[in-house]
């Protein structure tokens, strides 16, 4: 039987070109080499299976073979390269610090490096994981990494940087390794599954390459693992179902349902999910990220930020279009604060079933605000047309004072008032002033009919409805406001005068300072289609509270109870309660 070698081992880049996702460490320490400025510390920082060990071994390999090619390459014949190749070069050590971490360790890796090498003419010492020595380790290298003897090269490796020693950092050339982004991962994959003749799916590698998460070499264990799976057919399925990768297509579906505000879809959605055996928490995170994708797809510019397969990136185009960024927000902002506060709730589920019954209200909530702006516009158009009727109002004042010269004012005044059809009203013989009055009396008219003449009657019923209406859209950005409302019940007298009877006159002040007052009027002129509907805010008298006189001093608050009880002086003379004596 034929051994089998991981992915991760079987494919190990050999020259500085085949590194993946670090061209620009790979080109600059290949650089170094051609020009001989080889440093006698270097510290290569990054996350885990980024290919740290692997540039260092490249690197010890190329410093030490015979005859480099033109590239600058090792030859991979030469004596130095195959005892290289075959794992028994006697010119690198690897040491795990994480392991051997002690002063001790370090005294014996000093002893060793004094020797120079067989063949060849580099040590290269690869110390690994090198932020787990102990301080006094770090001390008695301090020495040697300063002033190693020239045939010896330290490479230290870490994936936590910060940990390091100052006085270590500044004896080495430091190189920041980067995570593999999941397009580099999926591009080496799919050429590791070409060479062994394994069909795959472009989104199966991608799940596999956002699985690892930057890791080339966690990327590559779970190609393996997956083959080991599927066979020669990696199918996107069959790695969502061996990885217990949940289903992009819950993502889309759910998020059709937030769109169109069906909350019990997504309750029913959620718990197939569960079902299925997935994690609560897992399942948020998943949708956060899903709202994130969905966001950076809005934008050109930021649509490269999107690491999916072709197909998928369509599906998450399409669904992008259906949401609003201001949706996008919201929806961010809410599974993020579900997910911040999940370990700390006490019934978990109902904590996510909570966030998405809010993500479907969510679309509602932005409905609402439309309606507030659009109560706003109203407004807005209709002062835009008083200030019209003005301009109207003065030109035909400026056509009387003219009424001097022979012209037929009667004819011209008509023409302006009528103007039921849209048209230009020029006034003729007046050329030689220096102003032509243009009446454009067309969107005059137009809004007129849309906001100026509605006169539908409507009966007690329809108002407290509408009434109600006008309070819920308050309710969101004014509870205050919605909740006077809801206390005051209105009347309407004669005239279409609908009465707002409030408690206090602050109140009064406030809603009508606010321009509250008159937003409310407009919903309900809207609302009920008549025009000539007015709102009186009034102070409600009933209560007597408004004019009785305030109480503030001990000695008023005395008179007072006095005047209601003049039994009090008997029972203060009896109990000698005078003034605090
Ligand atoms: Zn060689």
């Amino acid at each position: 039987m034929e051994q089998f070698i991981v992915s991760a081992r079987k494919y190990r880049p050999l020259t500085f070109a085949n590194v993946v996702g670090q061209s620009s460490i790979a080109q600059t320490l290949k650089n170094a080499i051609e020009r001989k400025q080889l440093a006698h510390a270097y510290l290569f920082c990054g996350p885990r299976g980024v290919g740290k060990t692997t540039c260092a071994r490249i690197f010890a390999k190329t410093i030490n073979c015979f005859n480099p090619d033109a590239n600058g390459d090792a030859c991979g014949e030469c004596e130095s390269c195959k005892a290289f190749a075959e794992n028994r070069s006697y010119n690198i050590h690897e040491l795990d610090a994480a392991s051997n971490n002690s002063v001790e360790d370090i005294r014996n890796l000093i002893d060793q490096v004094r020797v120079p090498p067989q063949i060849g003419k580099y040590s290269v010492y690869i110390i690994d994981e090198v932020h787990m020595l102990s301080a006094a380790a770090f001390n008695a290298f301090l020495k040697t990494l300063e002033e190693p003897p020239a045939h010896a090269i330290f490479i230290l490796a870490t994936t936590e940087k910060h940990k390091i020693i100052p006085t270590i950092l500044s004896r080495c050339q430091i190189y920041d390794f980067n995570r593999i982004s999941v397009e580099s991962a999926v591009a080496y994959i799919e050429k590791i599954a070409k060479n062994e003749n394994i069909d795959y799916e472009p989104e199966a590698l991608h799940v596999i390459a956002q699985k690892a998460d930057g890791s080339m070499r966690d990327a590559l264990s779970i190609f393996d693992q997956v083959v080991s799976f599927c066979g020669t057919n990696v199918t996107y399925a069959k790695v969502i179902e061996n990885l217990n990768v949940l289903d992009y297509e819950y993502y889309f579906r759910l998020t059709n349902a937030f769109v169109e505000g069906d909350y019990c879809t997504a309750l029913v959605i959620f718990d197939e999910i569960l079902s299925k055996g997935f994690e609560a928490q897992y399942f948020i995170r998943g949708l956060n990220s899903h709202f994130r994708d969905l966001l950076v797809c809005k934008d050109t510019r930021t649509a490269s930020l999107l690491e999916v397969g072709a197909a998928i990136a369509e599906s998450y185009k399409k669904q992008a279009e259906i949401c609003s960024v201001a949706f996008l927000f919201t929806a961010l902002d809410i599974t993020n604060t579900c997910d911040a506060g999940y370990k700390t709730s006490s019934n978990q589920r109902l904590h996510i079933e909570l966030a998405l019954c809010k993500l479907s209200n969510a679309v509602n909530l932005r409905k609402e605000e439309q309606t507030v702006k659009t109560v706003d516009n109203i407004e807005k158009n209709k002062n835009e047309v008083i200030a019209q009727q003005q301009t109207k109002q003065e030109s035909r004042d400026k056509i009387e004072k003219i009424s001097g010269n022979d012209v037929k004012i009667e004819e011209i005044k008509e023409k302006t008032t009528v103007a039921a059809r849209p048209e230009t009203v020029s006034i003729k013989g007046f050329s030689n002033l220096t102003e032509s009055i243009n009446i454009e009396t067309k969107e005059v008219k137009q809004e007129e009919s849309n906001t100026l003449q509605m006169t539908e009657n409507f009966t007690e019923e329809q108002l407290f409805t509408a009434w109600k209406n006008c309070a819920a859209v308050f309710a969101q950005k004014q509870p205050r406001v919605a909740s006077a409302m809801i206390a005051a019940k209105p009347v309407c007298e004669t005239d279409n005068v609908v009465v707002f009877n409030v408690q206090q006159i602050i109140q009064k002040q406030w809603l009508e300072d606010k321009g509250i007052a008159r937003n409310i009027c407009l919903y309900l002129q809207k609302e009920l289609k008549n025009t000539t509907l007015k709102l009186d805010v009034r102070v409600d008298q009933s209560g007597d509270r408004i004019d009785a006189p305030k109480l503030y001093t001990d000695s008023d608050k005395e008179k007072h109870m006095h005047e209601k009880n003049p039994e009090l002086a008997n029972f203060q003379s009896v109990f000698e309660l005078y003034d605090g004596k």
